[in-house]
């Protein structure tokens, strides 16, 4: 069913054991990162401010030299080239177009190689795949935000790269042209067979562009797998919370089950002894019951669902209900969990 994500066979980037400590700073920036990319596929590069995101971008794209570490594309050392004469694509967050060069002209900026005839035909051909056709001839500041980086894009795909870094592409845009640009880009860049690395600190983004997500944590990535392996299998406490929002319990584990106050549960992956576990708020069933040993303690309503803070004990529980949900703060409830739970390291 997820068949569109399947991963690619054929390797393009090989990224190994970089490292990359700045002169002031008190720990690498980046430490034993590695991982490798397939022709045309989509990863994000996904974690809180300061984890290491930006320099390990840097560092691909050859603006920052790595400490230790490779890089290779297409199986050549790239290592140590500069980034010219790496063959990559960039799309930053500020964009970089040309102010005094107009749309069309900023576009032909990367394919001065070709006749002018054949350039402007190209650049046409791009600008009308990201939707901005009759825009040639306006200033970068004639422009939205929006199509600024839809300029941006299109001349960073004119030149055809096997592999495009984008440090936080989206940031300049409203909440719904977001939405709506991060699809096109996905779409542009699966279309013309190139691959991407997305920077990005928001995880609905990274989930919803990235056919794999590296979780990057204080410089090291500390899971990489498709979007629904890490939001449904988390391998820890921290993965687990910056994804969506995670319940934690304790449990007994044996193997495929864990023994809970909420009774004998199925794991996601085989486990012993004791352990932390995530539960998803969703994955909690919300029962009004006037005998229940919790009750409701919190509730917003967010129009396609609710969320309720119901406390047992010494314990708060977040729970994600329908919308048609109506139980009042104040009422006594049964909480059941009704899927199988994650074992964190
Ligand atoms: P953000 O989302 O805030 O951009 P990030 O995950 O991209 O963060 P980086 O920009 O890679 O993080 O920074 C990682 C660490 O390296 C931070 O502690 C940062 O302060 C430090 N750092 C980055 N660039 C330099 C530099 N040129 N000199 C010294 N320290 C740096």
């Amino acid at each position: 069913p997820l068949g569109y994500r399947a991963r690619p066979t054929k390797v393009l980037l090989e990224v190994a054991g970089l490292r990359k400590h700045f002169p002031h700073g008190d720990a690498p920036a980046v430490e034993r990162v590695g991982f490798s990319l397939g022709e045309g596929e989509m990863l994000a590069l996904l974690g809180p401010s300061g984890c290491g995101k930006t320099t390990t971008l840097r560092m691909i794209g050859g603006f920052e030299v790595p400490d230790a570490g490779t890089i290779s594309l297409r199986g050549r050392d790239i290592t140590r080239l500069p980034p010219e004469a790496r063959g990559i694509g960039f799309v930053f967050q500020d964009y970089a177009l040309f102010p005094h060069l107009d749309v069309l002209e900023n576009v032909r900026f990367g394919l001065r190689k070709m006749s002018r005839a054949e350039g402007e035909a190209r650049a046409r051909e791009m600008l009308a795949l990201v939707g901005l056709s009759g825009l040639e001839r306006r200033r970068p500041h004639e422009l939205s935000g929006g199509q600024q980086q839809r300029v941006a894009l299109a001349r960073t795909l004119a030149v055809a790269p096997p592999l495009v870094l984008m440090d936080e592409p989206f940031s300049n845009l409203d909440a719904a042209m977001r939405v709506e640009t991060r699809q096109e880009v996905r779409k542009l860049l699966k279309s013309s067979g190139s691959a991407g690395i997305l920077v990005t600190h928001d995880q609905e983004e990274a989930l919803a562009i990235a056919d794999r997500i590296a979780v990057m944590e204080a410089g090291r990535v500390v899971q990489i797998g498709t979007p629904d392996e890490i939001y449904l299998n988390p391998v820890s406490e921290f993965v687990a919370s910056f994804l969506g929002r995670s319940n934690i319990l304790r449990g007994t584990a044996n193997g495929m089950r864990v023994d809970t106050s909420f009774g004998t549960l199925p794991l996601s992956r085989a486990a012993n002894g004791a352990v932390n576990l995530a539960v998803r708020p969703e994955q909690i069933m919300l029962e009004p019951d006037a005998e229940g040993p919790a009750s409701v303690v919190g509730r917003e309503f967010r129009g396609h669902d609710q969320l309720y803070w119901v406390q047992e004990g010494e314990r708060c529980m977040l729970v994600i209900s329908g919308p048609g949900a109506n139980i009042e703060i104040g009422a006594r409830v049964r909480l059941r969990i009704c899927d199988c739970v994650v074992p964190l390291v």
